[in-house]
């Protein structure tokens, strides 16, 4: 089982409680832009810092591998944080080393430290033995609550919490389980709706919850595997060559259950006289050449899927609808996004979970009107395919030893 807050001693006063974040926010030029992660990790601040807990705060930013990137430097991220929790923010750098264990040391009650990215050393993503050692000197107990990263096996996630107990998962990592584990007995009729691109990722999910949903709606790219699984024309499309047979599979054990476009909305590029021509139309599948590069779905395929959401009781969703970042082929993503919040307004029970659909709901200002929008894509597809992650599983195999 995995230990949550309320399973650590209660009296955690002066403790230098270690928790590793997910602060891997957007960033412009130099300031947050988009804040959701920070805000989503303020509730297991708040809880330690009540209890005169102090906390340090470990957490990666992109993908600098390995090396120190000033541009990825959290440092902006300690300002923003200040702001929000309304408590001193201590920054240090680098996250390990003699320095950082002196500057967790010095916390005062109430203040709050925030090491340098963990990604800035070459240990973090190798899962080094001796980086865990180092970061986890930084703590008294530790407390993961990076919800978006529970899927890595990485020297701050796993490594740290086989050497530091107790350990804990933190309020944020309790919430999204919960939301998740309501999945595995949803209330019924069930709809799924998967697209995007990260098709090989995806395909082994989306064929688990066939078996388990009521109607399973399919667009973005992924869709267009399964229309050349079934042997129609899909141009210049986004196809992923690999999945060919397992789509077929899906489809011939899913039936009528499994919704495909029947239309899409195309970019058609014809080159002549020695200029390139650019269009966009709405075609039927069937009516997809060679040249024609399918983004989203059609107007046709839009009504179809918002009208299987009417009625539905519980409805997960990852993976956008088309290129949604493009506003010619944003239309299927948001109308599935304003279906989404029309069930939710009906009492459907509505969970968006993937990274750039998250992002689509929020750009479609929708994230207040469904029920809950996971902070991570990886974690949550991987923990509702196994039911496991190694985040976590590093939790309990601490507390048994
Ligand atoms: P999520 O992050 O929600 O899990 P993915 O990462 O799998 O989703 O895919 C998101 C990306 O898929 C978006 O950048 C979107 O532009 C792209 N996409 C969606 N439909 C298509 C399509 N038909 N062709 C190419 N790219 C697509
Ligand atoms: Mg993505």
């Amino acid at each position: 089982m995995t230990r949550f807050l309320s399973a650590l001693p209660a009296d955690l006063a002066g403790k230098r409680a270690l928790v590793r974040v997910d602060y891997n926010v957007p960033l412009d030029a130099g300031q947050v832009a988009d804040a959701t992660r920070i805000e989503a990790s303020l509730p297991t601040l708040r809880w330690l810092l009540r209890r005169d807990a102090r906390p340090v705060l470990l957490s990666h930013l992109g993908r600098p591998g390995g090396r120190p990137d000033p541009g990825l430097s959290l440092s902006p991220v300690a300002s923003a944080l200040a702001g929000l929790l309304g408590t001193e923010v201590r920054f240090f750098a680098p996250c390990d080393g003699e320095g950082a264990v002196r500057a967790s040391r010095a916390l005062k009650p109430g203040q709050v430290l925030l090491a340098e990215n963990t990604r800035f050393l070459p240990g973090e993503t190798a899962n080094d033995a001796a980086l865990a050692r180092r970061l986890a000197r930084l703590g008294d107990l530790f407390v993961n609550d990076a919800f978006g990263t529970l899927h890595r096996a990485h020297a701050s996630t796993t490594g740290v919490p086989a050497l530091l107990r107790p350990a804990a998962a933190g309020l944020l990592v309790e919430r999204e389980l919960k939301t998740l584990s309501a999945l595995a007995q949803p209330r019924r009729p069930f709809v799924v709706a998967f697209g995007g691109a990260k098709i090989g990722d995806k395909i082994e999910l989306l064929r688990r919850f066939a078996e388990r949903a009521d109607l399973i709606l399919v667009g973005g790219a992924l869709a267009n595997t399964f229309l050349r699984a079934q042997g129609v024309e899909t141009g210049a499309s986004l196809v992923e060559e690999s999945a060919l047979d397992i789509a077929r599979s899906i489809l011939s054990a899913g039936g009528d259950r499994i919704r495909l476009p029947t239309d899409a909305m195309v970019l058609v590029r014809a080159d002549g006289e020695g200029k390139r021509a650019e269009s966009v139309r709405s075609v039927g599948v069937d009516a997809i050449r060679p040249g024609m590069t399918a983004l989203d779905i059609g107007p046709e395929s839009r009504v179809r899927y918002a009208e299987a959401l009417r009625g539905c009781a519980a409805f997960f969703w990852n993976g956008p609808m088309g290129l949604f970042e493009d506003p010619r082929f944003a239309a299927g993503t948001f109308a599935l996004a304003e279906a989404g919040a029309a069930a939710t307004a009906e009492g459907a029970f509505t969970v968006i979970g993937g990274g750039d659909s998250a992002a689509a709901v929020r750009r479609a200002d929708l994230s207040d009107r469904v029920s809950h929008i996971c902070t991570g894509g990886g974690a949550a597809l991987e923990y509702l395919s196994s039911g496991r992650l190694p985040g976590l599983d590093a939790l309990i195999e601490r507390r048994r030893s």
